[in-house]
């Protein structure tokens, strides 16, 4: 059952302020630039996540009830082959880039090169709290930077493990954890940082762009949304069902880019129902309940939230709850309108609603009518629909054929667009988001090619 671990005491506010200036301290002091410093900091962090796994593991199964094999594939070794990447790949992402001089400024050379920010915050939330505090703190950390990370409150156990095991591994001069909600997080935007990376809602998302224009601080902001599947008639339908059911009822359907919900076109709704109907008893047994492989919700909160979103449509597979438990069986609603309440927020939860629309057309109608969506997922044999959803709609990533596998890919950039976010990450994007590019053009003062452009230059202009 989740949230039985006593947390951990949080960070007290007043310890905030020192924190940080140590922290800026290291950076100034230049401690966080060498190469050298970044690789064995990852290599640090590497061998946290090897050796802690077990420790990991047992919060994540207390916040989460997520079954072990899950944490490791979904966050351990999600951040493990982050770092692994980023260590094969950082000098050649580091490396300054030459570019080409036009022919009034020659001879000279011009290159853009890399520079740390400085000192950044990572705010992450509880649902892959493992994950999303530590894989932006790879490419905080690659590009060089010191950081905070401020892991959510609503996953304790994991933000004490963190709190207990980030000081022990990585170089606590240039790298911190502060545990807290509200409270701590107020006092942390309070303070000067060189940049913001918040991963959670767009409420407080837009708190924290708010805290942000203070210091005129950049930020990246990873969000969610309601992110659909359309399904045309003519693909394999029991492939489809199985590839949505794991990507939805992975971590009980708490996943940011899970899909929310399916947009089934003509006739595909009632088989496709039936095929997510029995791809959920394959993977989860006839009570879920019981299956090792199945997680929870991670609060009350959310457990009652989601509870009355079941009312929204026919349960046409799952729909049992036990709130002792924080159980929600993975549910599938069919004959979902597209105004009733699980279709006006993101779910977040393992409910997954089919609406059915009549064509494609329409299937992009009702994509675009609405916020522009962390991830979008076609199920189609067909390049023309492939074309259009790719052309005529907007998300933050796309996915053909099997829904949240696209965040595996390390070099595909990992971010939103309007309302799930702006800024990106993973790998190279990484370290774009935690970099400036600093331009530098350098001309040699032995041979004075510039006196043209020196005043007097009217007769020059006259002949231009
Ligand atoms: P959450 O409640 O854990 O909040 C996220 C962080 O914001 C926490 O660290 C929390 O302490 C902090 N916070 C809360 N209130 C604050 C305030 N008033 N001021 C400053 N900080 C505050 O998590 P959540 O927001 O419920 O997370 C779920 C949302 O995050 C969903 O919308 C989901 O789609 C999105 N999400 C996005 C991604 C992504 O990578 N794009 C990943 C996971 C979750």
């Amino acid at each position: 059952m989740a949230n039985t671990e006593t947390p951990e005491p949080l960070t007290l506010t007043t310890e905030i302020p020192p924190i940080v200036a140590r922290l800026r301290g290291a950076f100034a002091s230049g401690r966080t630039k060498p190469v050298a410093w970044r690789r064995a900091q990852l290599r640090a962090l590497r061998r946290l996540l090897t050796e802690e796994r077990a420790t990991l593991e047992k919060a994540l199964k207390a916040d989460l009830g997520k079954p072990p094999v899950e944490a490791h594939t979904t966050e351990i070794g999600f951040v493990v082959n982050e770092i692994d990447h980023t260590l094969k790949h950082l000098s050649s992402w580091l490396r300054p880039q030459r570019v080409s001089v036009p022919m009034a400024l020659a001879p000279a050379r011009a290159r853009r090169v890399r520079e740390p920010l400085g000192t950044v915050l990572i705010v992450s939330p509880w649902n892959y709290p493992v994950n999303l505090a530590l894989s932006p703190l790879v490419g905080a950390i690659a590009a060089g930077n010191a950081a905070v990370v401020k892991p959510s409150e609503l996953s304790p156990a994991t933000s004490g493990a963190l709190a207990d095991l980030i000081p022990r591994y990585l170089d606590s001069e240039a790298v911190a954890v502060v545990e807290g909600g509200v409270t701590e997080s107020t006092a942390l935007l309070e303070e000067r940082f060189d940049h913001i990376f918040y991963t959670g809602n767009s409420a407080v998302a837009r708190i924290v762009m708010a805290a942000a224009v203070k210091h005129l601080t950049p930020l990246t902001l990873e969000l969610g949304g309601k992110s659909p599947a359309v399904v045309e008639p003519g693909v394999d339908l029991a492939t489809t069902a199985r590839r949505l059911a794991w990507g939805k009822f992975t971590n009980a359907g708490q996943t940011c880019v899970a899909p929310d919900y399916v947009l089934a076109i003509g006739d595909t709704a009632e088989e496709l129902q039936k095929e997510l109907a029995a791809a959920i008893t394959e993977m989860f047994g006839s009570d879920p309940a019981r299956s090792p492989d199945y997680g929870r919700i991670v609060n009350e909160r959310h457990f009652d939230r989601l509870s009355a979103l079941l009312e929204s449509g026919d349960v046409v597979a799952g729909g049992r709850t036990n709130r002792e438990d924080l159980y929600i069986a993975p549910t599938v609603l069919g004959n979902v309108g597209a105004d009733t309440p699980v279709m006006a927020e993101e779910i977040f939860g393992p409910i997954l609603p089919v609406v059915r629309v009549p064509d494609l057309d329409s299937a992009i109608r009702f994509v675009n009518e609405r916020d522009k969506p962390l991830a979008l997922y076609g199920f189609t044999n067909s390049d023309v629909t492939k074309r259009r959803l790719t052309t005529e709609t907007s998300s933050g990533g796309l996915g053909f054929g099997l829904p949240i596998a696209h965040l595996a890919v390390p070099d595909l950039p990992f971010g939103g667009v309007g309302e799930s976010g702006m800024g990106a990450y993973h790998s190279a994007a990484s370290i774009d988001t935690f970099s400036h590019t600093k331009s530098v053009l350098d001309k040699s003062l032995l041979m004075d090619t510039m006196r043209v452009a020196y005043a007097p230059i009217s007769q020059v202009k006259e002949r231009i």
